[in-house]
């Protein structure tokens, strides 16, 4: 009971030891490879909305490129581009002749169809070509020529863009100066930015916008945006000289430059990312809480198996603790555990303890060899087994207790009494000599024995033990082959 209890203990504590081992090995992994993954994803991604930048980037400076393009058409002709329509000295017919041509070549370059404004104006604010009414009523207190003077930024290239002219974020424009009195704007609607915003990865949740210097949005990609400043914490990102790449708390930031110095950024919020990435993980966790299950159900199923044979194992071991090998009877420890035991638990019944030991076995050892004198115990033992057995009632305890000394502990009921034992071993002595006729044949073998039986006097397995014995011995002294009752120490019979 006590063994199976300390197996049961062992069994459980391991299964919760491989429980543990296993689903903290299976939670560091599932954490490791989402930790991976949450990783690769965002330097992924941060590699996609990157190539995104540098397209739009492209697109955005191929789009300035045709429009500064058309513009450099206008200085083909040194007669365009020397008249000063503030030279007060001028002739009237020349200068309308030479405006009039100035104008037709700004027909001819197309520019009514495709710019909002598109002309040459004066330091004294006359303007030739296609100016849009948007733009006449902006400056309709005049001083057109010195703000767009004021919007080259260029030095080099005596050009500049600009966006939110006085607060008008519907379009953007080109300024080229054109002479030392004159300028060349070209405007158009920021919406038109649109056919630019094409970029090779459509990400969910990704903002792409072009910004100009100062952090007014020029486009977006959403359009409410258009025209409104970006947002505070993301004014460091630009006007940047190189391409910025950063991954923020909140998003993934990927930064252009264009040709005029503005910059286009494409932002993803790492929420609306993880959003995906989400669903992903929850797919890790079933997968790991699946295999976990199922690991631990093998582990569970595997160690009930492993038990079982270890219980046979158990039963094997305490069977050879209490087993003498040689006779098959209990040991000397056991058999004077279960028969004190008994003693102790019934009291009021009446026991008989018998010793018995074989008549010469030496001789036997000595002639006809340690085997043999083996088999003998190994016979006896079994002799005895089915001697007493017969008599299933009187419950015997039947042990070895030294080399060819056993002894057996006898229940007594009111049917089996003193008579029932002495006949027992009259007959036991009997079957002795015929279980061992052909030895007797060189060696005269017999048994002896010695029964105690219990009473107020011989009440404990020592007492018991002493009686008997010092019957045995009387039994040996008496020539042998013959059984004592134990009497009292002097008067044996
Ligand atoms: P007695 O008639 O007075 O009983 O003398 P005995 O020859 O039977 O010898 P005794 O009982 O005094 O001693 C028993 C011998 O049994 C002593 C030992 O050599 C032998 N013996 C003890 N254990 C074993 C055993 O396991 N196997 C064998 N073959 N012999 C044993
Ligand atoms: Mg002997």
């Amino acid at each position: 009971m006590n063994k199976n209890k300390k197996l049961r203990n062992f069994y459980i504590s391991m299964v919760v030891l491989f429980a543990v081992v296993v689903t903290i090995s299976t939670a560091v992994l599932t954490f490791a490879i989402i930790n991976r993954c949450e990783k690769y994803m965002l330097s992924n991604t941060s590699a996609l909305v990157s190539a995104d930048a540098t397209q739009l980037t492209l697109n955005i400076n191929s789009h300035l490129d045709g429009i500064e393009g058309n513009v450099a058409l206008m200085f083909a002709d040194d007669e365009f581009t020397e008249y000063d329509s503030a030279n007060s000295g001028l002739d009237e017919y020349d200068k309308i002749k030479i405006e009039s041509s100035i104008a037709s070549r700004i027909v001819d370059l197309g520019a009514l169809e495709n710019y909002s404004d598109f002309c040459v104006v004066y330091s004294n604010d006359n303007t030739v070509g296609w100016k849009s009414k948007t733009t006449q009523s902006l400056y309709s207190k005049g001083g057109i020529y010195d703000d767009m003077c004021s919007y080259i930024s260029d030095e080099n290239k005596q050009s500049g863009w600009k966006f939110g002219v006085k607060d008008n974020f519907d379009r953007m424009y080109y300024v080229k100066r054109y002479n030392q009195n004159a300028v060349i704007i070209a405007s158009f609607y920021t919406r038109e930015l649109e056919r630019t915003f094409e970029y090779p990865e459509e990400l969910r949740g990704m903002t792409v916008r072009l910004v100009d210097d100062i952090g007014n949005t020029v486009y977006s990609s959403n359009t409410e945006e258009i025209g409104s400043k970006i947002p505070e914490d993301q004014i460091e990102y630009i006007n940047n000289e190189n391409e910025l790449s950063v991954i923020t708390e909140s998003s993934i930031i990927n930064t252009g430059r264009c040709k005029n110095g503005w910059t286009v950024m494409c932002i993803v919020s790492r929420d609306d990312m993880m959003k995906e990435f989400n669903s992903l993980r929850n797919f890790a966790f079933t997968v790991s809480a699946i295999v976990l299950v199922i690991v631990l159900s093998i582990i569970v199923t595997l160690l009930r198996r492993l038990s079982k044979p270890m219980d046979g194992y158990v039963e094997d071991l305490s069977e050879k603790a209490t087993i003498d090998d040689l006779s098959g009877t209990l040991n000397r420890r056991a058999y004077e555990e279960i028969a004190t035991k008994q003693l102790a638990e019934h009291k009021d019944k009446n026991y008989a303890f018998i010793m018995l030991d074989i008549d010469f076995f030496k001789s036997i050892n000595d002639t006809l060899g340690h085997d043999c004198g083996d088999e003998i115990i190994s016979r006896m033992g079994k002799l005895l087994s089915n001697h007493f057995i017969e008599s299933e009632e009187i419950k015997p305890i039947i042990g070895r207790i030294g080399g060819d000394e056993f002894t057996v502990f006898i229940s007594l009921n009111n049917e089996n009494s003193e008579n029932s034992v002495t006949d027992l071993m009259q007959k036991l002595l009997e079957s002795f000599l015929t279980e061992f006729a052909k030895e007797r044949e060189t060696i005269p073998l017999s048994l002896s024995g010695g029964v105690a039986f219990y009473n107020e006097e011989l009440s404990s397995y020592q007492k018991l033990y002493m009686a008997a014995d010092s019957a045995l011995y009387k039994s040996k002294e008496n020539g042998k082959n013959q059984f004592t009752v134990y009497k009292g120490e002097d008067s044996n019979e």
